[in-house]
C-alpha cells in the first residue's frame, strides 16, 4: 500500500483525526482559553445551518465544543490552515508531495493532482512554507567545538536591476550555515554580502568555540578571529579541500546550496524577492528533515504538521501584491 493510500489522504474526517493526533499530541487544546487536556466535547458530524446551496447543511467535520469557555472550534484555528477553505485530507496530500519531493513541487503540478485552482494551490503551497519555517535555534551551530560551515551564494534577478559586470548586486543573496556534526542548516535571505549584513548573523547562531569554515572571501576575515579556528579554502585558487587538513572545506554548504539552486531554477523559476524567505524555509526543513538523517516522508510531513501551530496566517500581503509566483 502506498503511502498516499492512507486513508487521512482522502477521507475528510480522518483527515482532522490525523491532524488532531499530530497537533493535540499532549491532549485538546482550546484556542480560545488555551486550556490543555481540558474537557471537550465531540461535535464532529453536526451539520451547518441550511443554505440555498445547502438546503440540509454541510457536515462540520472535527467540530468541538471546549467545556471550560463553551466555544466551539477545530484543529484548524490558530493554525496555518485556519482560513483555508480547502478539504483538509487535500492540504493534507499537499504537505505530503512537499515535504517528499527533493527539489520542491510548482504551484502548477500541485493545482493538477489536487485538482484544485491554481491559486488556490499557490496560497496552500506558502502556507505550507510557513510551517516549514523553523524557530529559532535552541543551541548555537558548533557547540562543543564541531565545525559550522559558512557562505553565501547568488540567485535570481533582483526587480529592475541591471545585470553587474563582475559582481552580483544584481542578484538576491542567500547566506547558510551548516552545523556539521548534527548535519541541520541554518537559511538566511540577506540584502548583500556585505560584512553589516554577514557578521551579526554568524555571530548570533554560531558558538564561539566552533570551528568556523569558510572560503577566502574577506567578509569573513575579521570574524573568523572571533572563533576557535577559522578554516579557508582558497576558491579563486581551486582548492577546495585544504590539503594539509582535509576537514578545512566548505563542501557541505555547497552541496545544500546544489539542491537549492537546481529546484529554484527547474521549480520556482519567477520567485518575487518577497517570498524569497519561504522558498528558504522549504529548502531548509527538506535539508534539515532529510533521509540521511534518518529522516522518512512519514517522519517529515508530521514535523511540517506539528510547524502549523501558532503560524496562523492569512496572505493579506501577497494577496495584496497580487504575484502568483
Ligand atoms: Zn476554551
Amino acid at each position: 500500500m502506498s503511502v498516499l493510500s492512507s486513508p487521512h489522504f482522502h477521507d475528510e474526517a480522518k483527515a482532522f483525526e490525523f491532524l488532531e493526533s499530530v497537533v493535540w499530541a499532549d491532549g485538546v487544546t482550546c484556542p480560545h482559553c488555551g486550556i490543555v487536556g481540558g474537557r471537550a466535547y465531540d461535535l464532529s458530524g453536526v451539520r451547518s445551518k441550511p443554505s440555498k446551496k445547502n438546503p440540509e447543511g454541510v457536515v462540520r467535520h472535527g467540530l468541538k465544543k471546549c467545556g471550560e469557555c463553551r466555544k466551539q472550534f477545530t484543529v484548524k484555528v490558530g493554525t496555518v490552515f485556519e482560513h483555508a477553505r480547502m478539504p483538509l485530507h487535500k492540504m493534507l496530500q499537499a504537505v505530503h508531495l512537499m515535504v517528499s519531493s527533493k527539489k520542491g513541487i510548482s504551484a502548477h503540478q500541485l493545482s493538477r493532482v489536487l485538482e484544485v485552482q491554481y491559486k488556490s494551490a499557490w496560497f496552500l503551497a506558502h502556507r505550507i512554507r510557513e510551517a516549514m519555517r523553523s524557530g529559532d535555534l535552541a543551541v548555537p551551530f558548533g557547540s562543543g567545538g564541531g565545525a559550522v560551515e559558512v557562505d553565501e551564494t547568488y540567485i535570481g534577478h533582483k526587480k529592475d536591476a541591471l545585470p553587474m559586470r563582475g559582481g552580483w548586486g544584481h542578484k538576491h543573496t542567500v547566506l547558510a550555515l551548516v552545523d556539521r556534526e548534527s548535519g541541520k542548516s541554518k537559511w538566511f535571505h540577506i540584502e548583500s554580502a556585505k560584512f553589516s549584513n554577514i557578521h551579526p548573523i554568524v555571530l548570533d547562531n554560531i558558538h564561539r568555540e566552533a570551528r568556523l569554515m569558510t572560503d577566502e572571501a574577506r567578509v569573513y576575515k575579521p570574524i573568523g578571529k572571533r572563533f576557535a579556528e577559522h578554516g579557508t579554502t582558497l576558491h579563486g585558487g581551486h582548492t577546495y579541500v585544504d590539503p594539509n587538513d582535509r576537514t578545512i572545506h566548505t563542501n557541505t554548504v555547497e552541496g545544500a546550496f546544489s539542491i537549492f539552486k537546481r529546484g529554484m531554477k527547474g521549480i520556482y523559476q519567477h520567485c518575487g524577492e518577497q517570498h524569497l524567505h519561504r522558498y528558504l524555509a522549504e529548502f531548509e526543513f527538506r535539508y534539515n528533515n532529510r533521509a540521511s538523517l534518518g529522516c522518512n516522508d512519514t517522519g517529515r510531513s508530521v514535523a511540517a504538521l506539528t510547524g502549523i501551530i501558532g503560524k496562523r496566517l492569512t496572505y493579506a500581503q501577497p494577496r495584496a501584491l497580487a504575484i502568483y509566483q
